[in-house]
């Protein structure tokens, strides 16, 4: 055959300065379109000899990528099928750009949301590169071809001398790219890319230090005597980039714990915390997706970086950005996904619509709440200890995700103050009794601050009700929910109103002061506190309770709080001053003092004395005020 002088048949002349521009941000996946290259036509050599249509010597099968920065090219170089001429013709030369000009005029509008990979393959070689050479010899009996391209459409093509079967791709960096002639920048590429693909992947050498067989150094042989032992020397060996069987590729049934946590820190090398427990994803039909997820300790806040898990697609890493792949909450978790069936080559908003993209990540989910449910129903124990460091993202999931809230709803675990954890079903069946108030609504009492509301939660337990420790970001969301999940049901954070009030039943306790009275006690009281932030109420209570106390409307409270954390459509609520009620214990006679005292000035005083004591009960009596407090209370005791 003689040389060859053409045009690339692609549809968009200049695809070459669109290749350029489009990829800029993310050149650096030639690296990995090319070494895949090189690994799939390994693998397909593979086939052909195991199927015996290659009956040849397989011989190391090792891709090697070279560097030369004196010549400045960078070599991708396998033992797999090769091209015969007739391939490159039909492979290289008439490639088939439709998809990509097609895809390139329908996402003009969407290009910062592309993922970057475009499956154009080859040619983004030349991203990086101002001439692209390919030297291939096919397995099968046929002249060796060399082909070049400068990058324009036109390209050469004549026979060559090469003796190894396979294919060297060799580009010649450009100038501008010359970051691609470091050796750091390319093996950096190679750990991101290439670190799980399934043949064996060489770039230079490393230094290892080995015992040497021909050299022996004299030691202390610990008796007073000496003795040989080899030297420890430095050798050079092939330096191997990736791991050809990662763990996500073999079968749970061959993996220990350990196992599991090892790969754990080879993927995140620089993370030195241990996962708390993992699910194995490995499904064939109707789709196909395997993977690993680990369960990261997650605590009291969402990490704001989720973009932990990897996806890669048949070993070949893609993206570390997971969005519309797996559902919202699950960005929480750790590890990899692999699967051929998700589209790489499209949009955020088209790979949330896709089909098999839907399968996936339902089937994740699925899978998740299987394995919080085993867990739940094998080991008790082992789930409560871990249930403080999963919790949040269990709530995350039952917010945002119906299926799955419906199966958590069976785990959930509600944990009472005393650090118990009781299952929903169970906890209502245990509090229904004493909580249950005179409309048959049941009443789950929370605190989220047991120090805070200290003397709430004592007075609620001393009536034998039970209180429960709700204190995640999303707890003022999540009772929501519960309130709409559970029938009949009401949560009231203990400060919400006064434990007799908390929970209504019918009993009302008799007033010993006379309407009247209380009438014109009010307005005194009234006088003497700041009327923005406080609603005095007047309530019949114990004699022996506080004659003062400080309460939040639980419905107020809790949507200011979901509009701090929620932000848009809600901040009408977290733009409201935060308001109390004062309410004052007509029954105690202390208040009954207040109206009997004649002197206006000791009733002033005898009644900021006692909304002083009420704010201080609740932690809110700061700076002048208290100061001012102490002092009159000094005052009053000489
Ligand atoms: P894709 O890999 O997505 O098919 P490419 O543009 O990367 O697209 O490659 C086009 C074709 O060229 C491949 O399908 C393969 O047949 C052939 N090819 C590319 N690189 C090699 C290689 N290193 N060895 C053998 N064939 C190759």
């Amino acid at each position: 055959m003689t040389k060859t002088n053409g045009n690339i048949n692609v549809q968009t002349e200049n695809i070459f300065p669109v290749i350029k521009k489009f990829l800029y941000s993310d050149h650096e996946i030639f690296l990995r379109e090319l070494v895949s290259n090189a690994i799939d036509a390994t693998q397909k050599l593979r086939t052909l000899s195991a199927r015996g249509e290659f009956q040849g010597e397989l011989g190391d099968l090792t891709v090697e990528v070279i560097l030369d920065s004196k010549k400045k090219t960078l070599t991708v170089s396998d033992r797999g099928i090769g091209m015969t001429a007739d391939e490159v013709e039909k492979y290289i030369n008439q490639i088939a750009f439709s998809g990509a000009s097609d895809f390139l005029a329908k996402y003009k509008d969407v290009q910062e949301n592309l993922i970057g990979h475009f499956g154009l393959g080859f040619y983004s070689a030349f991203m990086v590169a101002d001439k692209v050479e390919i030297r291939t010899q096919s397995y099968k009996d046929a002249p060796a071809m060399h082909w070049t391209c400068d990058g324009s459409p036109a390209f050469t093509m004549e026979e060559c001398k090469k003796k190894e079967r396979g294919t060297d791709i060799i580009l010649h960096i450009a100038d501008d790219c010359k970051e691609f002639l470091e050796e750091q920048q390319i093996l950096q590429l190679l750990r991101k890319y290439c670190r799980f693909m399934p043949v064996p992947i060489r770039f230079g050498d490393e230094s290892v230090w080995v015992d040497s067989d021909t050299e022996f150094e004299e030691v202390d042989d610990g008796n007073g005597g000496k003795t040989k032992k080899p030297k420890r020397v430095e050798k050079k060996q092939p330096r191997i980039v990736n791991n050809t069987e990662p763990a996500w590729k073999k079968t749970p049934a061959s993996l220990t714990d350990d196992d599991y946590k090892k790969f754990y820190h080879e993927l995140y090398p620089m993370n030195f915390e241990e996962p708390l427990f993992q699910i194995h994803l490995n499904v064939d039909y109707p789709f196909n997706l395997t993977g690993i997820l680990y369960f990261p300790k997650v605590r009291k806040t969402i990490d704001p970086n989720r973009n932990k898990i990897q996806l890669y697609c048949n070993q070949v890493f893609v993206t570390d950005s997971v969005e519309g792949v797996v559902p919202e909450y699950l960005m929480l978790l750790h590890g990899v996904l692999d699967s051929p069936d998700i589209p790489l080559n499209v949009s955020r908003s088209y790979l949330q619509s896709d089909s098999n993209v839907k399968k996936i990540s339902t089937h994740i989910s699925k899978k998740v709440a299987d394995k919080l449910e085993e867990m739940f129903k094998s080991d008790r124990e082992d789930f409560e200890k871990k249930w403080d460091d999963i919790k949040i993202f269990v709530e995350y999931g039952m917010l945002t995700d119906e299926k799955f809230c419906e199966r958590a709803m069976k785990f959930y675990l509600l944990k009472g103050s005393d650090g118990s954890f009781s299952p929903l079903d169970a906890y209502r069946e245990k509090i229904a009794p004493l909580q249950t108030d005179k409309d048959k609504i049941v009443c789950y009492l929370y605190a989220n601050d047991l120090d805070e509301q200290h003397a709430y939660v004592a007075k609620a337990k001393a009536k034998g009700y039970d209180v429960l420790l709700m204190d995640s970001v999303l707890t003022p969301h999540f009772i929501n929910l519960l309130e709409q999940k559970l029938d009949k049901s009401r949560f009231v954070r203990v400060d919400s109103d006064v434990v007799e009030k908390l929970i209504p039943h019918e009993d009302n306790i008799p007033e010993k002061m006379s309407k009247e009275d209380q009438e014109k006690l009010k307005p005194i009281i009234e006088g003497e506190v700041d009327k923005q932030r406080f609603t005095v109420i007047m309530e019949s209570l114990e004699s022996d309770d506080q004659p003062m106390l400080i309460t939040q409307s639980e419905f107020m409270r809790r949507y200011r709080e979901m509009a701090q954390t929620s932000g848009g459509g809600m901040s009408f609520y977290g733009e409201m001053p935060e308001s109390y009620n004062l309410v004052v214990n007509v029954n105690h006679p202390l208040v009954a003092a207040v109206l009997a005292e004649a002197d206006a000035g000791k009733q002033k005083r005898l009644v900021h004395q006692l909304t002083d004591l009420a704010l201080l009960s609740n932690g809110l009596l700061k700076g002048e005020s208290l100061t001012q407090f102490v002092q009159r209370s000094l005052d009053m005791i000489n």
